[in-house]
């Protein structure tokens, strides 16, 4: 047995977290009772040969207290033991009522953790005193045949016994190995002095934590309960206080406490203490409970205090838990037409169009307009639909339900459990009678868990504080670039506020999708010849330079990469009656006429048909005019602000260099019409394994490549991206992929591809460009991966770029880690 006195250091693999910190705190000079310690070793023996070793006599003095203290702690362990050593002749000395409610307790607790007797037998209608115990030690005799044990050290013999036989029982193996045990895991046990928390002056127990656990910033808070032990204050029953309830000089010494701890272990802290007459112990201390924002700010504090190292703050702050800093809120005074009130599942504010399908969010997003995602309750279907919408609703569920879970994850803006809302005929009815059908906006305010009708005000999140001080720190470590695939102006902005370098994609087709461009497009599409084309793209030719010259002048300084036109052209076409008349009129055509038209456009299988560079090639006019509309916006840009910028041009969906070429000479013989004024880089995106496996051959007639994971997983895998939804949950859960290979790169396979390309690109062109663009460049594992493989930088939608840059300094932190 180990003495707890601040002289011997533990060992976390044979004593346990609790011993060790015990161990540590005295060490640290904190009040903390005097015991000792059995190791994990010991205890089983214990439980294997019955036979409990000699207890110090000292310390079977007084009453004591035995606790777990599991190899981990998140294995459970059963619960502690109080007031060990209570008997006839050992009453404390807390008043006679006080001292035999302390007994009578203990008689229970005995009988039922260690003889295993059921509560009830000790259910004894009376007040507390000595009658009331002598009946429980009668019915303990009648239950056992034998008296209730007056010697301190058989009653503590028998509890190490138990609790040791206990920790080895199956339910308990099986549950601490559901948790992922080991099965061997062990448990020290401490026996210590008790702290009574009840008698004389100021005496009771409580839990202190130093810190905010939303904000982060330093405060005292907790919960004591005078006349208590044990876990008395924290669960229910009589009421506890605040803290404020004690007297300033013990505040002031919890916070003293709470400083040494803070430097001793390196992180903010939650104590569990007792009084004892007026004397302050320390029973346990654990890491400060903490939502996302505390802990980014106690991680950044703690740096600043020199308590722990930066990189250990980069280190420590999870980066999908900065979503929450990201996000708008509903402005304080701001008018709210509530519809209904849920429960707040993932933080911030979205006003969006309302839809009911995944598809339909998508489809949205594809336009570039916000939706919100109603839905009863979510399921994997739905993902990608979460993943799309600006915010989502369920009316079902809780705060671990499917839609709860993924939005969190996402960082998307999300209610769970509106139950007073209903979803019938396609309507979404509220309580109030209100309908709403698809198209109507809402507002989720994913902090409060109300849904608003229409567009609230918003307030930006503030980006400064300890955010900006960690970003900034992540900043100077890391090396690997972080892009944004921003398609519009606001997309850019936003992007630039979350401190992006440059954007990685921009999807020219999302600009063409604006009602009064649409029906140009499809005149483009629907044209007869060369020239009625050419008539068309005239006209779209001031549209998409007005577009570039916005970009270029938001992203002043910083690369803008614009994405050759990528989808099957059918997309554009129009799909109900009116539409089809709307275009027939415009075009001098009959209806009939374009519906013959835009039939002769689909295709079996469009994701792999005249879609990317193939548009490219066999209708060559489009990407002219989008390369004309970008040489000429940077030059307006670079003539108004004086700042060069350098666009880079990015074929989609290529498979084969020769296409490269055809398009590179297309694009060359338009910069020289222009009189070659613009520098310029042409790149590729690499999205089939074809393009992957001959990335050396691409990299000579390319400056970058970059990866649209998206499409090179769906054509990896042979799985489409679209439908992946139906069956994705059962996979992850029968273990066939480990994780959606959509939101987390398949290293093994995806990744292969990613590091051959990598490597036969860079030996054919040392120069050459790497980045990557798929969704994968806001997933903090696909960073790392990136990061790894030599990229250059990794792009990823705006809300994601801080995720994305803290990911990859992390990465550069573990990279420089020696192996
Ligand atoms: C991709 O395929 O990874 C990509 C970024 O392009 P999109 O998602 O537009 O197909
Ligand atoms: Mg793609």
């Amino acid at each position: 047995m180990i003495p707890l006195d601040g002289k011997t250091e533990l060992d976390l693999a044979r004593h346990g977290m609790r011993a060790c910190r015990q161990a540590k705190m005295a060490a640290l000079g904190l009040p903390v009772p005097e015991g000792v310690v059995l190791s994990a070793k010991a205890v089983a023996e214990i439980a294997a040969t019955g036979q409990v070793p000699a207890i110090p006599k000292t310390l079977l003095k007084g009453l004591l207290s035995l606790r777990a203290s599991p190899l981990n702690p998140d294995w459970g362990g059963p619960t502690a033991i109080l007031n060990i050593g209570i008997s006839d002749s050992t009453l404390p000395d807390v008043g006679a009522q006080e001292a035999h409610r302390l007994y009578r307790r203990f008689i229970q607790n005995y009988a039922f953790s260690v003889d295993g007797l059921e509560a009830e037998a000790f259910d004894i209608d009376m007040p507390d005193g000595p009658e009331r115990v002598k009946r429980c030690k009668a019915s303990y005799l009648a239950e056992m045949e034998e008296d209730f044990p007056q010697s301190p050290e058989a009653q503590l013999k028998a509890c190490i016994l138990h609790m040791a036989r206990a920790w080895n029982r199956p339910s308990a193996r099986i549950l601490r190995q559901a948790k992922g045990a080991p099965v061997e895991s062990g448990m020290g046990l401490i026996i210590q002095r008790m702290a009574l928390g009840i008698g004389r002056g100021i005496t009771g127990s409580g839990v202190a934590q130093m810190v905010d656990d939303k904000t982060g910033a330093p405060r005292l808070w907790g919960r004591y309960l005078p006349q208590s032990q044990g876990q008395d204050a924290l669960i229910g029953g009589r009421k506890a206080q605040g803290l404020e309830a004690l007297p300033k000089t013990i505040q002031d010494q919890l916070r003293a406490h709470g400083q040494v701890l803070s430097k001793g272990f390196g992180d903010a802290f939650q104590v569990e203490f007792t009084l004892d007459n007026g004397q302050l112990w320390l029973l346990d201390a654990q890491p400060a409970k903490r939502g996302s924002v505390a802990a980014l700010r106690i991680n950044v504090d703690l740096a600043k205090a020199g308590v722990i190292s930066r990189n250990d703050a980069i280190l420590r702050t999870e980066p999908q838990a900065l979503g929450e800093h990201l996000h708008p809120q509903i402005a304080a005074n701001g008018p709210r037409d509530i519809l209904a009130t849920g429960l707040s599942a993932s933080p911030g504010a979205a006003t969006g169009h309302v839809v009911f399908t995944p598809e339909a969010a998508m489809t949205m997003a594809a336009q570039g307009q916000p939706a919100i995602l109603v839905r009863v309750e979510t399921g994997a279907d739905d993902i990608r639909g979460i993943h799309a919408a600006s915010g989502v609703l369920a009316l079902r569920g809780g705060m671990t339900s499917h839609a709860a879970v993924i939005a969190r994850g996402l960082g998307v803006p999300c209610i769970v459990g509106a139950d007073e809302m209903r979803l019938e005929d396609d309507r979404l009815i509220c309580p109030d009678g209100r309908r709403l059908k698809d198209g109507a906006q809402i507002t989720v305010d994913g902090t409060t868990g109300q849904v608003l009708f229409g567009a609230a005000e918003m307030t930006q999140p503030s980006l400064d504080g300890p955010f900006k001080t960690l970003m900034g720190w992540a900043d100077e470590v890391r090396d690997l670039k972080v892009r944004a695939n921003a398609d519009t102006p606001d997309d850019a902005r936003l992007a630039r506020r979350f401190g992006v370098d440059g954007i990685g994609l921009c999807r020219t087709e999302h600009m063409f999708f604006a009602p009064e461009r649409v029906q140009v497009m499809r005149q483009m599409i629907l044209a007869a010849d060369a020239t009625a084309r050419w008539a068309a793209l005239e006209r779209l030719l001031p549209m998409q330079k007005a577009d570039f010259v916005e970009l270029f002048e938001i992203m002043r300084g910083q690369p803008v990469t614009i994405r050759l036109l990528d989808p099957p052209l059918h997309e554009f076409m129009p799909v109900d009656e009116a539409g089809i008349a709307a275009l027939a009129q415009a075009m001098g055509m009959s209806a009939v006429q374009v519906a013959r038209r835009a039939e002769e456009l689909s295709e079996v299988n469009p994701m792999l048909g005249k879609r990317g560079v193939r548009i490219g090639i066999t209708m060559p006019e489009i990407y002219e005019m989008q390369a004309r509309a970008i040489f000429e916006a940077a030059a307006q840009v670079f003539a108004s602000t004086g700042d060069a910028v350098v666009p880079e041009i990015m074929i989609p969906l290529v498979s084969a260099n020769r296409e490269v070429e055809l398009i590179k000479a297309r694009v060359e013989a338009v910069a020289a019409r222009l009189g070659g004024m613009v520098a310029y880089k042409l790149g590729v995106m690499v999205e089939t394994p074809r393009a992957a496996l001959r990335a050396g051959d691409l990299a000579q007639s390319s400056a970058f490549l970059s990866f649209g994971t998206n499409d090179l997983t769906q054509m990896t895998y042979g799985l489409s991206r679209d439908d992946a939804g139906r069956f994705m949950r059962e996979y992850v859960q029968q273990g066939v992929f480990a994780e959606d290979p959509f939101h987390s790169l398949d290293v093994e396979g995806v990744g292969e591809l990613l590091l051959i390309a990598a490597q036969r690109g860079r030996a054919a062109n040392p120069e050459l460009e790497l980045g990557m663009c798929g969704e994968h460049g806001g997933d903090p594992a696909s960073v790392r991966f990136c990061k790894v493989a030599g990229f250059d930088y990794v792009s990823c939608s705006p809300y994601r770029v801080p995720i994305a840059r803290l990911a990859a300094a992390q990465a550069s932190l573990l990279a420089a880690l020696p192996t």
